[in-house]
């Protein structure tokens, strides 16, 4: 599958595609001059944050060239596709041209077309968008799961691994682990509702992230037990597995914090950490 970047420009990342344009489709299929499926893109009849997402296809252009994920051409991305979490169709047309950037871009940490893909799919804002966007990008979508797997063995702190983990739960939907990778990189968990009372309380990380059970929550002072390695499943128990493989015995240590379980401050009720998401 190949996807014409611009229809006005004939542009493509990959180069010399000519097809007909068509004006009136989006993601319009059609079959290109090698035979090839080539997927059209009206950028002009989509929206991003700003509106019209006419410019869309020249920043990525210019994103491609730029593999810095602090320049400002990502911060404008991120403006326009991911503003505040929210996504747009612009977004997720976005997706396969992001996917073959970040396949293209040099495996470094942090990588700003992984990152961004990732940041779209989790958004959760255009349900309907996202379902037809995992489904129509399905190939694109494991090409991103290959470089993700490939930066997970890079050499990296805690901190750069949990966010290589964070864009793996966010490609493979699992929205409530992405978002308790993040908790576990900012030291704390808010908003634990517990199933008894339903009150909410927040667990705080006291001491780095190995320590056995550096989760405690912020009334009592309570630590969470954390779950046994056998006692892991899901999600959970694939994203300590690739934590213990590539040996981050910190981030490990905190996923068997995320498993385990906690004691509600506030009505003595025990129950599983991710019972609250
Ligand atoms: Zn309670």
């Amino acid at each position: 599958m190949t996807y014409l970047f611009n229809t006005d420009r004939g542009q493509d990342l990959g180069g010399a595609l000519i097809v007909h344009k068509n004006r009136d489709h989006q993601g319009l299929s059609c079959t290109g001059a090698k035979g090839e499926n080539v997927i059209v893109t009206n950028w002009s009849e989509l929206h991003d944050c700003y509106g019209s997402a006419e410019q869309i296809p020249a920043l990525l252009a210019q994103a491609s060239n730029t593999p810095d994920a602090s320049a400002p051409i990502w911060d404008e991305l991120w403006g326009r596709l991911c503003h505040q979490g929210t996504a747009y169709e612009a977004s997720y047309a976005a997706l396969p041209i992001l996917a073959r950037m970040a396949a293209a871009m040099p495996l470094t940490i942090g990588q700003p077309a992984l990152l961004l893909a990732a940041g779209i799919l989790l958004s959760g804002s255009q349900p309907e968008l996202e379902a037809d966007a995992r489904r129509r990008y399905a190939s694109e979508l494991a090409a991103l799961r290959d470089v993700n797997e490939r930066l997970l063995a890079l050499d990296q702190n805690a901190t750069d691994f949990l966010y290589t983990l964070w864009a793996l739960a966010a490609l493979d939907g699992h929205w409530a682990w992405a978002a308790q990778m993040d908790s576990l990189v900012c030291d704390e968990i808010e908003g634990v509702e517990c199933p008894v009372c339903k009150d909410t309380f927040d667990l705080v990380r006291e001491g780095d992230l190995g320590e056995r059970v550096a989760f405690k929550d912020a009334i009592r002072g309570l630590a969470v037990t954390p779950a046994s390695e056998a006692d892991l499943d899901g999600v959970c128990a694939r994203l300590y597995a690739l934590a213990s493989e590539h040996g981050q015995a910190g981030v490990a240590a905190g996923l068997l914090a995320l498993g385990g379980t906690v004691t509600c401050p506030l009505c003595g009720a025990a129950f599983a950490v991710a019972h609250a998401w």
